[in-house]
């Protein structure tokens, strides 16, 4: 399961942060998760819970904040929202092309796994 790995690297992020801020709780942290990285939320949210557990964000709110995917195409340099199917049907490795002229395309949004920001005391 990659969210897992990844919401690990989250929440070492926040856990590094709360303890340069000397706080003792987090009570809230939001994620910015590009469509593009195929992570799929619910199983963020999970692994999140898992490994806040014994540490000062047990009991958080995980807020996630989906971006669409963009493109912009290299050959007539116009910018397209990326639509993907919903989770579950869509074939890993897509290929993307411009759907004005069919030129093949540069992803500008839509990788971000972040976190935005957290509250803690
Ligand atoms: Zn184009």
């Amino acid at each position: 399961m990659h969210e897992f790995g990844i919401t690990s690297r989250i929440v070492n992020t926040v856990l590094q942060a709360a303890a340069e801020h000397k706080s003792t709780q987090v009570l809230e942290v939001e994620l910015l998760i590009g469509r593009l990285t195929f992570l799929n939320p619910a199983q963020v949210q999970y692994s999140y819970e898992l490994l806040a557990r014994g540490t000062i964000l047990e009991g958080s709110t995980l807020i996630i904040e989906e971006i669409e995917g963009a493109v912009r195409c290299m050959k007539c340099q116009r910018i397209n929202s990326l639509k993907l199917p919903p989770q579950g049907c869509y074939d890993p490795f897509p290929s993307f092309c411009c759907p004005e002229c069919g030129g093949s395309v540069e992803i500008i949004q839509g990788k971000e796994c972040l976190v935005k920001g957290a509250k803690m005391i």
